[in-house]
């Protein structure tokens, strides 16, 4: 099945696994700005992981056929430092004509501070006066639940907010339905065991329906899996959802979500076998 994985970060996966995932259907995907497993530090170091987002990978995925987006933020890991954080938020507006950017993310929390709070609101903002769309990452902390509550109280404080260009993203069991009574987008992040598992989505789509709600494997330098949606793709026929269920989860909310970008491109689907 044509799948879509909204949330990848391939500059910490190796080529072989843009192979696997086209074997497996993947037709694009989309990789936000995150933390390099280091704190990076200058802003040109982030103008230089901006190039690679934008030039580098988009030719790597091309090579398997798969069509590559990202999004441009400073993360909520390092947005501790208000400066540097300011600093990279100046240079995004330089890359957000390039093709393939789809908005600004992933911005949220990560221990809920202050600091990261001010560098959320100054992303926000630039994306309000850019008119981009938005994806948010939330705490894998024990904090989820009040980090989550505080960056939807702060996308509601902001009136130009339009919920149905903004992505909530790792939402679990317990937070998924403050993003889907918001008007939010939300993401699932599969996980082998850690976060949520394939099977745990499958049992969040059962309780909260398939509108507005999409899964993606973020597949990053920890232990993850770079086809979980694949994983996730079994786990709903094993259940006995019917393939267009599936496909509205894995391919149409994805495509429905990014189609509001300007700079998105029809992915070429393939044949189905
Ligand atoms: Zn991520």
């Amino acid at each position: 099945m044509n799948y879509i994985d909204p949330h990848i970060h391939m500059i910490s996966r190796v080529t072989d696994d843009y192979h696997r995932m086209a074997r497996c259907g993947c037709v694009a995907i989309s990789e936000p700005a995150f933390w390099a497993g280091f704190d990076r530090g200058s802003a040109d170091g982030f103008r230089d992981y901006f190039r690679h987002l934008v030039e580098v990978e988009p030719k790597r995925a091309a090579q398997f056929g798969i069509q590559h987006y990202s999004w441009l933020c400073i993360n909520a890991k390092e947005a501790e430092n208000v400066s540097l954080s300011r600093d990279v938020i100046a240079l995004i507006p330089e890359f957000l004509n390039t093709p393939g950017v789809l908005g600004i993310g992933e911005i949220g929390l990560n221990k809920n501070t202050p600091n990261e709070a001010i560098i959320f609101q100054e992303h926000l903002d630039l994306a309000m006066k850019t008119d981009e769309l938005v994806l948010i990452h939330t705490p894998h902390l024990e904090d989820k639940l009040k980090g989550t509550r505080m960056i939807i109280d702060m996308l509601k404080n902001d009136p130009r907010v339009k919920p149905h260009r903004v992505c909530v993203d790792h939402v679990e069991e317990h937070t998924v339905r403050y993003a889907l009574e918001g008007g939010f987008w939300c993401g699932m992040t599969l996980y082998p065991t850690s976060k949520c598992t394939p099977s745990r989505a499958v049992d969040i789509l059962e309780m909260v329906g398939l509108d507005r709600i999409m899964a993606n494997s973020a597949g990053d330098w920890g232990k993850s899996d770079p086809l979980a949606v694949p994983e996730l793709i079994l786990e709903m026929r094993r259940r006995g959802h019917p393939e267009s269920a599936i496909k509205k989860v894995v391919h149409d909310n994805p495509l429905e979500f990014f189609r509001q970008s300007s700079r998105w491109q029809e992915p070429a689907l393939r044949n189905e076998s």
